[in-house]
Parts: structure tokens; C-alpha cells; sequence
């Protein structure tokens, strides 16, 4: 069974002193708690208010940390003088935790949720963080015949990023064999393919990661892509997955026989050598982000530098010295143009959209002596820290998204979303000296139009520096020194970084795929008009499952983690319905599926990124949303429990 639930073995031995020179590192909600846990009664939250949401800006306009929860400086004393008492306590006890009821946990969860939640937001809640040790999201077979059944149910997943990996463990823990095959030569997905200079998650790395394999190591609070990768990599070594790992090669083609219900799997291996794999399910984690899209921009080809896409930079390629230039300025650009400002002789950055940024002055912060050692040893620290920054992110902006229909003004889509444009503005204009600079960063679409990336002044310093230049005026050729723009100017360089995107509205690209009575997938979804229902299972193609498929991104609130996490959830939930109703296959009902995407188009239509006018990654050429998820994510999470048989079709 999956599960790193921490028995807390690890004992506190460092002096008070020590222990009291760390608490200035550590969140403070989640002290609270602690101090619940190793005292075993509640009266600290008596004497508090529940931990408030700090939002980003609010916390840059007026010093407060987002993490503290809203509280003084004197409430701050206050809860570590009481956990240094607690710790104090629990040192001179007999070194067991007291027992927490379920009355004092659920008290404890609705204090530090806000105080006014509802009961199924608690649920929601400690599934995720999981206090009680339990790993709720396993899926078991609980009879013989149908642990028999489910060695008879080969899997290909296709895949090995967070999401495939993810997959194979719980497939494995339902004793149900499969295989995975992988393009590159290692695990992680996008975290194996982007090797950029300054590539690094930008949610936070300890809410990144499995609820059942929390990492605890993490050097710093938004960690590097290697590190990353590592992760992934140490956790398919953890739970026997590598040996079941077919690394590279491709899926060519995998095509669905009614006869039996098995899906015939093409690969081709980089050496071109191919073969045909026969599974009873496919489930397909290919992420939406792993197709580089070079700009279609002319004479491209003439330029006789190295040119290569942000995903697939050169190894060995030293920017030292070097005529940078990148194109694009969203979250891939925003990580390359400060390390490219470091170390070229001169960087000439071609925007042509700007971007929003959220002040986040952790944005590169190593991760320092005192956190590290309340997430190891510090009894309950690491849960209600993981806790908290999943609180802060499912409940802090979802609001400020939605689109209010009877607000007028440009540039944002209600008074909420207005004031955040207010908010981020000063946050931009307070590190920039230029006025011509200012007006071409400054986006005119509303916050959430695009991805708002973390800002911790890193990239606006970058764009100030003297060896660096921010061109705006549209490129109309390349040529083979340099890059042309509208405005007739020749930008000299001696190497283009594309940083252009992905092409994320091709989901599955660009393997052929073949249900039902022949259908094909791309022809199904027009190529580049993707649905699904949930995201995950589409009418016509039987025992085919999605991780991270049309409709899932999440843009605010919440961690792509445990939305991978409900998505392997429910498919496995529909393996285990069709292993228990003995049917060959069950597909998604043309109905239900079709109503869910109203829906989705309903909701989405009316959000920031959905807005007409508004142009992102999200939307396809028509401008239909296909890439995000527009609910929140407990209603999602709520979707995606248990799948209702009456939405297949079995056969
Ligand atoms: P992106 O957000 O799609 O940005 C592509 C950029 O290239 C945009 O600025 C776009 O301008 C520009 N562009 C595209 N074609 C162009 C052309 N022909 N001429 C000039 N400019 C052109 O791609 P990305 O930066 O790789 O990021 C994609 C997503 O990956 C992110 O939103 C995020 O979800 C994920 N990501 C995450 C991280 C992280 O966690 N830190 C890092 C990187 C990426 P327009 O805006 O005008 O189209």
C-alpha cells in the first residue's frame, strides 16, 4: 500500500534555545495545531482567531508574511511561547502523543480552516493531508475472484511523469499489471525535458507531490526542475516502477477491437524499432505541455546561430558572451530572461504580450535549517504545513476569476478582479523607474486573462539591466544574423531561445488513436477541440482513461498533484466497476458527456481566461477554453470520487 504516513520517530533533542532560534523560520498556523497535538487539548484556540488568508499583494503592501496567517507580532510570541511549553511538556512525558479525539480533530481542522467551513470541505480536507495515517484514495479489490479478474486486465499507461507514475503505483497496489512507455530516456516528463537555466516549479514544492509520498527534502520553497525530476525518479524506484518502464519509445498508434475489448498498442523505439502491445486499458499521461511549438515566424530557418525551443534546450550550450535572444515573455521566458541577463553580452527580449506577476518574495528561497527541522521532526508540522499551503491555494483567488456580467471597465471583469489589477500595478510600478518601460509591461487584459507568474523582482530588475533590451514591436522575418521587426529595425544576435508554448490544445498528439466502429480521436475532437467527460473518459473509446486531459489544468487553486490524484482515483474506480460487472468494456454515455461540457463551456466562458477578447494557451483557435479546469477543486474532487455506473455504456 502506498503510504509515507510519518510515525514521528524521529525525536526532538535539540536544546530549547536551538529549537527557539527556529521558530522565526516557521508558518505560523500550523504551529497552532502542533501545539494542539502535543498537548492534547484545544484552549490555544480560544485565545486566537482561525488563521486568515493573506492574500499575495495584501502581504507585499503591507509586510505580512502570506503564510502567517494574519496574525501580530504579539499573537506570534504567543504561539511559540505555548509551543515551547508544549515542547517543554512533551519532553518530560513518557514520549507519546497524546491521542487526539475525532471531536478535538475536527475542531482542529475547522479552526485552521477559517472557522466556517462546511462539513464537506473538512472531508475534502483530510483526505489530502490524511492526520490519521489512512491513504483514503487506495483503491482495493476486496474479493478473490476479483483479484483474479484484475491480473487479467493488462494496463498500458502512456507516460512517466507525475501522473503515469502516479498511475502505476496505484494500479500496482491493485495487483492489476502494466506497462509504461516513455519518449525519453528518464522519468519526470516535463520536469525531464525542461533543462532551461532557471526552470522551477511555481506553486509551492511542498504541496508538490503525493499526498502519500510527501517530500520533506526540498532545498528550497519552489524548487528546481532537477530536483523535481528527481523526485518523480526516486518515487518510481521507491514503488517498483521502473522495471515495468519501456523508455524510449513512442506510442504510433493504439487502436480499440470490440473482439474481447483490447486496445492494440504500436511503439516505436528511438531506434525504430517497433512492436505491438495488447492491453485491456489504456490510460494515456501525456501532460498538455509536452509538444514544443516553434513559432511560425519567416525565414526562421535561415538563421545560421543555434535556435532552439525554451523545452528543448541544448545540452552543453553556454550562453556566456553570447547575442541572447528570447522570444516570448510567459512562464518559460519569465524563468530564462534573469539567468540570461546574468551571463550574456547582451539579451534582447521580444514580447508580445505582457504579463501579470504576484509579488512573492519566496520565490528562491532556500529552504533554511529551522523549516527543515520542524518538517522532520516537529510532531504533526509537516501534515499542517502541507495543510495550509493547500488551504491557501484551493480558497484564495477561485473568486477574483469569475467574470461579474454587469461590470463594464477594460481591463479586469469585476470589482475583485479590478482591485487585484490595482494591486499587482503597484506591485510593478514600484520596480520600475521608466515610464516608456512601464507602459509596454504593464498588460491592458484582466489578471487571470494569462498565467500570473511569481514575481520575487527578479525579472523586472532583469529587464532594467543595461546589456538587456525589451523589444515590442512585432517580428516579421528572421534573417541568418539576427531578427527583424515591424518597425524596420535588425536585432543582431547569435542564438533565439524560443520560449513560444506548447501546442496545448492537440491532446494525445500526435498519436492516432482508433475506438469504436473505427472513430478516430483527433477526428472525434477535430483536432484541436478535446473533450472529455471529467476530463478523463470520452464516448466511443472504451477503457481509455485521461490524466491531465482536456479541461484539467488548473490555473488557480490548488496543486496539479492532487488533481492527478482524483483522476487516477476515478479511473481505477472505473477498472475495478467493469472488473466487477464482468464486462469487456465500458465507455463514457455520448449524453452525459455532452451535458459536463456545456457545462464546462458555461463556466469557463465566464472567467478571466474564458473572457471574449482575451487570448492564452487555454483556448483553442475557435477561442473555446479546452485546456482548464473551470470548478473548484473540491467540486472536482467531488466529481471525480466515485464514477456512477448509470454514465457507461458496459459491454
Ligand atoms: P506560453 O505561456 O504559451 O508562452 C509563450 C510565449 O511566447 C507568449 O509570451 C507568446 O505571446 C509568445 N509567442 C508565441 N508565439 C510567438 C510568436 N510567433 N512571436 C512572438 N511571440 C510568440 O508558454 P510557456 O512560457 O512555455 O508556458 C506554458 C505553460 O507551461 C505555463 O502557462 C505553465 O502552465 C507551464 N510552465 C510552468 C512553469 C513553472 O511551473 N514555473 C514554467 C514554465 C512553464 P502571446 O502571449 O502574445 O501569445
Amino acid at each position: 500500500m502506498a503510504g509515507h504516513f510519518e510515525p514521528f520517530t524521529q525525536m526532538m533533542t535539540e536544546p530549547e534555545e536551538v529549537i527557539r532560534a527556529f521558530l522565526p523560520e516557521l508558518s505560523l498556523p500550523p504551529l497552532i495545531a502542533c501545539v494542539v497535538h502535543l498537548t492534547g487539548e484545544t484552549s490555544i484556540l480560544s485565545r486566537l482567531h482561525p488563521p486568515r488568508l493573506v492574500n499575495v499583494v495584501e502581504s507585499a503592501e503591507s509586510g505580512q508574511d502570506l503564510m502567517e496567517g494574519g496574525y501580530t507580532p504579539a499573537e506570534a510570541q504567543m504561539i511559540h511561547d505555548e509551543l515551547m511549553q508544549a515542547i517543554a511538556g512533551f519532553r518530560s512525558g513518557d514520549g507519546k502523543l497524546p491521542q487526539l479525539s475525532t471531536q478535538v480533530t475536527q475542531e482542529l481542522l475547522r479552526f485552521m480552516s477559517g472557522g466556517n467551513v462546511k462539513e464537506d470541505y473538512l472531508e475534502f480536507i483530510s483526505e489530502e493531508v490524511a492526520l490519521d495515517g489512512v491513504d483514503r484514495r487506495a483503491v482495493e479489490l476486496d474479493t478473490d475472484a476479483l483479484k483474479a479478474a484484475a491480473k487479467e486486465f493488462p494496463v498500458i499507461i502512456i507516460g512517466a511523469g507525475l501522473g503515469g507514475v502516479l498511475a502505476a503505483i496505484r494500479l500496482d497496489e491493485m495487483g492489476i499489471p502494466y506497462t509504461i512507455i516513455e519518449k525519453n530516456p528518464g522519468i519526470g516528463g516535463t520536469w525531464f525535458e525542461n533543462k532551461y537555466p532557471g526552470c522551477r516549479v511555481d506553486v509551492s514544492g511542498h504541496s508538490y507531490s503525493y499526498s502519500f509520498r510527501p517530500n520533506h527534502q526540498w532545498t528550497s520553497y519552489y524548487p528546481l526542475a532537477d530536483e523535481i525530476r528527481q523526485y518523480f525518479d526516486q518515487s518510481a524506484e521507491e514503488y517498483g516502477v521502473k522495471q515495468h518502464i519501456r523508455f524510449n519509445t513512442e506510442v504510433s498508434q493504439a487502436i480499440y477491437h470490440e473482439d474481447g475489448g483490447i486496445w492494440q498498442v504500436d511503439i516505436v523505439g528511438t531506434d525504430g524499432q517497433r512492436e505491438t502491445l495488447k492491453a485491456k486499458a489504456v490510460i494515456s499521461a501525456v501532460g498538455q505541455l509536452n509538444r514544443p511549438k516553434m513559432p511560425e515566424i519567416k525565414g526562421l530557418d535561415s538563421f545560421t546561430g543555434a535556435v532552439f525551443h525554451s523545452a528543448q534546450w541544448p545540452d552543453g550550450f553556454d550562453p556566456a558572451g553570447k547575442r541572447m535572444a528570447v522570444i516570448g515573455s510567459g512562464a518559460s521566458a519569465f524563468q530564462i530572461i534573469p539567468e540570461m541577463a546574468q551571463c550574456a553580452s547582451h539579451l534582447t527580449v521580444f514580447q508580445r504580450s505582457p504579463v501579470w506577476m504576484f509579488p512573492n518574495p519566496a520565490y528562491h528561497t532556500p529552504v533554511g535549517k529551522g523549516q527543515s527541522w520542524a518538517l522532520h521532526k516537529l510532531p504533526f508540522y509537516s501534515k499542517w504545513y502541507r495543510f495550509w499551503l493547500f488551504h491557501v491555494a484551493t480558497e484564495g483567488v477561485y473568486d477574483k476569476t469569475l467574470v461579474d456580467p454587469d461590470w463594464n471597465k477594460p481591463g479586469s471583469v469585476s470589482a475583485s478582479n479590478e482591485e487585484l489589477r490595482r494591486q499587482l500595478t503597484a506591485w510593478m510600478e514600484s520596480q520600475v523607474r521608466s515610464p516608456d518601460l512601464l507602459e509596454k509591461i504593464l498588460p491592458d487584459y484582466p489578471p487571470f486573462g494569462k498565467r500570473i507568474l511569481q514575481d520575487n523582482g527578479t525579472y523586472l530588475t532583469a529587464l532594467q539591466q543595461p546589456n538587456v533590451e525589451l523589444v515590442t514591436s512585432g517580428i516579421v522575418e528572421i534573417v541568418e544574423n539576427g531578427v527583424r521587426t515591424a518597425d524596420g529595425q535588425l536585432h543582431e544576435v547569435d542564438a533565439i531561445a524560443c520560449a513560444t508554448g506548447f501546442h496545448a490544445d492537440r491532446f494525445l498528439f500526435p498519436m492516432h488513436v482508433e475506438g469504436r466502429d473505427g472513430i478516430v480521436l483527433n477526428e472525434q475532437w477535430s483536432d484541436n477541440n478535446g473533450r472529455a467527460y471529467l476530463g478523463i473518459t470520452i464516448p466511443n473509446f472504451p477503457n481509455l482513461f485521461c490524466i491531465y486531459g482536456p479541461n484539467t489544468n488548473l490555473v488557480v487553486a490548488g496543486s496539479i498533484a492532487h488533481n492527478a490524484e482524483s483522476q487516477v482515483n476515478y479511473a481505477l474506480r472505473c477498472i475495478r466497476m467493469l472488473l466487477e460487472s464482468g464486462h469487456d468494456s465500458m465507455a463514457c454515455r455520448q449524453d452525459v458527456h455532452d451535458r459536463y461540457n456545456d457545462r464546462v463551456d458555461e463556466v469557463n466562458a465566464g472567467t478571466a481566461w474564458g473572457f471574449s477578447g482575451v487570448e492564452n494557451w487555454y483556448k483553442n483557435s475557435e477561442g473555446r477554453v479546452t485546456a482548464n479546469l473551470p470548478f473548484r477543486i473540491i467540486d472536482y474532487w467531488k466529481m471525480t470520487r466515485k464514477p456512477d455506473p448509470a454514465d457507461f455504456v458496459f459491454d
